[in-house]
């Protein structure tokens, strides 16, 4: 028989688990808190609890956890990029990033991604498989007990498309918000997608308070469509529609991620009919310079650039901020380590 995924589980499914198997109902709740609470490792952490019964645990249960295979530290602002190896030899990253506020974890929710965005190194090597919530929920929790830190802010913006994992993803935003858990608010989680239609009604329908990020990267479907095939499914009107709702719904704004890449997306009529489109929104635009990933061609804009794209903007009355680049000694961005990883091994 095959063990049952215990990080997995919510506070009540443990509980009608363990109870089940004749164990007073107040076990669940230690247990719970070894794992979720103290980021517990394994049942021999767990020292309220007895010798007999940490073997029975571990007969019933196993504990995911990933183990540090590379753990790059960037000299220039202390961000911390980890390739963690999973136990059936797959590799996921995950980038901690120290801010005034507190420390923002970025995960990785599936292994490679379906999407094929022309721009993006997570790409590369195509899609092997989703993360379980067990999975995603140990990549802050090692990254935690590794920096003996607690992480206050997460961002669904590693490799992967969270909307293309969805239940799994639900319940990792359940799990890691539990207050019997990690208790991170979810004022303080942001995911990003890159357009999955129908899943941002049905999160929207859920009404969950975090913070909704889109990845734009165009004004217009011709744009759009030559580097995110995506786009040939839902077009940005399609698309725009649904961030629509979606801030009618839960009064929340959204955040457009827009990659400038040079020669692309990045005139002056690009951020015109950008902001033509984007006019009367709850949003904000957040320009990213592209960043360069071994396998394209893609340069950054400029300066100037950025200056002039994001001046014509605010100029319309849309907010926009330039993203700060972490990490960039370290090849910080999503995806890159991964891709090098499964490069090598060939
Ligand atoms: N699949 C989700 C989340 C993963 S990517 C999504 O598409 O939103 C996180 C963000 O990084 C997205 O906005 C993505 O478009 C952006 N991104 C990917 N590759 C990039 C690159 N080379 N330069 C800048 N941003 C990039």
């Amino acid at each position: 028989m095959s063990k049952t995924d215990i990080r997995s589980l919510s506070l009540s499914e443990l509980t009608e688990k363990t109870v089940s198997m004749g164990l007073p109902k107040y076990r669940a709740g230690q247990i719970y808190s070894w794992l979720n609470e103290k980021g517990a490792v394994s049942f021999d952490d767990m020292t309220n609890i007895g010798k007999q019964l940490r073997k029975t645990l571990d007969d019933e249960f196993y504990i995911c956890n990933c183990k540090i295979d590379t753990k790059l530290v960037s000299q220039k602002d202390d961000t911390v990029k980890y390739l963690f190896d999973l136990s059936d030899g797959e590799y996921v990253e995950s980038v901690v990033m120290k801010y005034k506020y507190g420390y923002t974890i970025c995960i990785s929710t599936q292994l490679g991604c379906k999407m094929g965005c022309s721009f993006c190194a997570s790409a590369i090597g195509g899609f092997k498989r989703h993360l379980r919530p067990s999975e995603m929920l140990s990549e802050v929790i090692t990254a935690q007990n590794d920096l003996g830190i607690r992480i206050s802010h997460i961002v669904l913006m590693g490799t992967g498309e969270p909307l293309d994992n969805y239940d799994n993803v639900m319940k990792f935003l359940s799990l890691v918000t539990d207050e019997n858990g990690l208790n991170i608010s979810m004022r303080h989680i942001s995911l990003s997608t890159c357009g999955i239609v129908p899943r941002i009604y049905d999160l929207a329908e859920k009404r969950l308070g975090l913070t909704l990020s889109v990845s734009l990267h165009a004004p217009n479907d011709s744009i759009r469509s030559r580097s995110m095939p995506v786009n040939l499914k839902w077009n940005i009107e399609e698309l725009l529609k649904a961030c629509r709702c979606y801030t009618e719904v839960t009064s929340r704004r959204i955040s457009f991620e827009y990659a400038m890449i040079s020669g692309l997306n990045d005139s002056d009529e690009c951020a015109r009919e950008l902001s033509s489109r984007l006019r009367g929104m709850l949003c904000h635009v957040n320009l990213i310079p592209v960043n360069n990933v071994r396998e394209n061609n893609y340069v950054r804009s400029d300066r100037e650039r950025l200056r002039s794209f994001s001046e014509i903007l605010q100029k319309n009355g849309i907010n926009v901020t330039v993203r700060r680049t972490l990490g960039s000694d370290i090849n910080a961005s999503c995806g890159q380590l991964r891709a090098k990883k499964i490069t090598d091994k060939k």
